[in-house]
């Protein structure tokens, strides 16, 4: 069991105005929590996963250890628990890019505008809820989306950075206005954190 959400490092206002406090609040206090419910609920008759639910990711990348009866509502809230741990990890106000993903990004995309451009272009492309994702294929950056609550680590990526792209996470601000709030985002990428991961998962992979 899975007991409380990941610390969050910043204040629920200190992403203002580009996510207001209010969004904020009910992102993580009622959708990211919800999603952490059900998947203690979930697991609840299963102390022998019970145990593995810490090494979440691993039960995501080999969903063949799920029972049947919990393995979509496993999958769907294990999914979205990860994909929003990972998204509010790495939120910050005004951290400039630098270091070795900077490097990455120039040698993998030709400029930081040109990664930027086609990141924006994929968040922008998904098709009702979802998720784009900037993750290591093979120790190789790559841009991609998910619907719904699917994760790259369900395809053998590992994720460094996320955008949610579901309704609830710009809707009362931006209301059907995507396009400002993906360039707004660009405002509190934390890319120290993004930074760091990378080059964790770059040992990895
Ligand atoms: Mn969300």
């Amino acid at each position: 069991m899975i007991q409380k959400l990941p610390s969050l490092e910043y204040e629920y206002d200190s992403l203002e105005p580009i996510i207001d406090e209010q969004t904020m609040h009910l992102h993580r206090d009622k959708h990211h929590q919800g999603c952490l419910n059900k998947l203690n609920n979930a697991l609840e008759d299963y102390p022998e996963l019970d145990k593995k639910t810490e090494q979440l990711s691993e039960l995501i990348k080999n969903p063949e250890q799920l029972p049947d009866e919990i393995k979509t509502k496993v999958l769907q809230n294990g999914g979205q628990f990860l994909n929003h741990n990972l998204f509010f990890s790495i939120l910050k106000k005004d951290v400039e890019i630098n270091g070795e993903i900077l490097d990455a990004i120039n040698e993998k995309f030709g400029s930081f505008e040109a990664f930027k451009e086609k990141f924006s272009d994929a968040a922008l492309s998904i098709f009702g809820s979802g998720w784009a994702w900037l993750s290591l294929d093979q120790g190789n950056l790559e841009i991609s989306t998910t619907p719904n609550h699917e994760n790259p680590l369900m395809d053998g990526k590992e994720p460094i950075l996320n955008l949610d792209m579901w309704e609830h996470a710009y809707y009362l601000k931006y209301k059907n206005d995507k396009k400002t709030y993906v360039e707004n985002f660009f405002q509190i990428i934390n890319w120290e954190k993004v930074n760091e991961l990378y080059k964790i998962k770059k040992e990895v992979q």
